[in-house]
């Protein structure tokens, strides 16, 4: 189960949309930092060499004007200079190599000075950088002198380390607060961003999964794409079902207008079938008596649907016998089980009474036992069972058929719906329409259960006596 939630993370757009801009947020944050660091870095290390270059060319200067000794002078002024004291580190080597001056400040080891090469080959000053540990960090230039020999002044710059350490050290402390706020911003905009769609999906799912047209989304319209995508998709959807609406209304005008005439033709017929001596022309006649009362059969049904969805179905109720009804409906259809070798059983208690029509009741009973007929295959059974409880009476049609699949049985109940597997049948789709249609009338409901390939279980529930109000 938790790897299908991962799976379902990982498809998910908004999930997507965070990864993606955390991922940019953190990116540009370590960016940002890092350019931040190479400044700060450079300016620090350009300071360094301003303030050594100055000292190289002061002594330089000193030397080219009074020798070694002036430069001598200069060192052992500045070193009563409490600021300056000590802080340079200044030595002239001779041409052949020999150490002509030497003076080392008091945060160098002698060791420092000893092991600093000589490096100058040419006329311009030359920079060595000697990172020796964490505490110390030397910047030595070196230039050489008109007489040939080399002036080398140098520093400690470790001080360029005192400022960036914690700089480099903070940096994942500042690091994990700036991920975690990137997460939570970018889950909070995505999610916000993605509530349309999210209503949209909802929507539509509504739709296929109950077949309720009315369904709409509900997010606050006209401010982003999303939300102009959600205010169109309602539009279609009005659109949708004012032409189902368009449609019902016309598939009920058609049926109430062809009634009139075909009820005439099949008058005409039946009278031409007496009068007519022809035979071939008889049973031509008879034909069309037999298919007008089918035709008829179908225009009844679809305005019974209509009368009743709209509450004018009229009931006679009077305190009925439902197993009485049931047995009678099991008898109607004897001989259809008889050739099919599909076992009827039923299991009824003798308290199910209930106020109903029973001849629209009958009706429903009939057409759910002529579906369990036709959707079972020879030698299946059918079982029908009474019970009555909590004033409410339930009938039970079950049968061991093809069964219903999951994503049909929301639509079984609209006009004119035919699953796939049933267009071998006869029937025109409009059986269970009708059963739903006057058992809600009497205030009752009806319910499916069912597997494909495992059978299908119909409920009608009805209340016993229906109570004023
Ligand atoms: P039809 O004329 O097609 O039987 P109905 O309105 O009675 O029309 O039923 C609608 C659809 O519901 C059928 O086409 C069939 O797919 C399905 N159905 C109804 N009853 C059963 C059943 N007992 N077993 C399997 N499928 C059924």
């Amino acid at each position: 189960m938790s790897s299908n939630l991962l799976k379902h993370w990982g498809r998910s757009f908004a999930v997507r949309l965070t990864l993606g801009y955390a991922m940019i947020f953190t990116l540009s944050a370590v960016v940002l930092f890092g350019l931040l660091y190479v400044l700060l870095a450079s300016a620090l290390e350009r300071k360094d060499r301003e303030v050594i270059d100055a000292r190289l060319k002061e002594c330089a200067a000193v030397y080219a004007s009074g020798g070694l000794p002036a430069l001598r002078n200069l060192v052992k002024l500045n070193s009563t200079d409490e600021s300056k004291s000590k802080s340079f580190f200044v030595r002239v080597t001779g041409n052949l190599g020999s150490v002509l001056f030497v003076d080392v400040p008091n945060d160098w080891l002698q060791a420092d000075a000893a092991s600093l090469q000589t490096q100058n080959g040419n006329e311009r000053s030359e920079w060595l950088r000697i990172p020796k540990d964490e505490e110390r960090d030397l910047t030595v230039a070196s230039a050489r002198l008109y007489d040939g020999a080399i002036l080398q002044v140098g520093r400690s710059t470790n001080s360029r380390e005192t400022v960036l350490q914690p700089f480099r050290r903070n940096f994942l402390l500042v690091m994990t607060p700036t991920l975690l706020l990137a997460v939570l911003g970018g889950a909070y905009f995505a999610h916000r961003a993605t509530q349309p769609v999210r209503e949209v999906v909802a929507t539509a799912r509504t739709i296929s999964d109950t077949g309720d047209f009315s369904a709409r989304v509900t997010a606050q319209m006209n401010r982003t794409e999303l939300e102009e995508l959600a205010t169109e998709f309602n539009r279609l959807l009005d659109k949708n079902q004012s032409l189902i609406q368009g449609m019902r209304h016309a598939l009920d005008n058609v049926a109430h207008d062809l009634r009139t005439p075909l009820t005439r033709l099949r008058g005409t017929a039946e009278a031409a079938v007496q009068t007519t001596p022809d035979p071939v022309a008889r049973e031509a006649l008879a034909d069309c008596v037999e298919e007008s009362d089918r035709v008829l059969t179908m225009l009844k049904a679809l305005m019974d649907i209509s009368e009743a969805e709209a509450g004018m179905m009229k009931l006679h109720r009077e305190l009925t016998s439902i197993p009485a009804l049931l047995r009678q409906v099991v008898e109607m259809y004897d001989l259809i089980s008889e050739e099919k070798h599909i076992t009827i059983t039923t299991d009824f208690t003798p308290d199910c009474q209930a106020s109903v029509d029973p001849t629209r009741l009958s009706q429903a009973f009939a057409n759910l036992l002529d579906n369990a007929l036709k959707y079972t295959p020879e030698g299946g059974q059918v079982h029908l069972a009474c019970r009555a409880a909590e004033n409410t009476v339930t009938v039970t049609i079950r049968d061991t058929g093809m069964g219903i699949p999951a994503s049909d049985q929301p639509h079984i109940w609209d006009r004119l719906y035919r699953g796939d597997k049933s267009r071998t049948q006869r029937g025109l789709g409009l059986g269970l329409s009708l059963v739903k249609a006057i058992v809600e009338a009497h205030s009752g409901s009806v319910a499916v259960t069912s597997d494909a390939g495992q059978g299908a279980e119909f409920v009608i529930t009805v209340p016993q006596i229906l109570l004023a109000g």
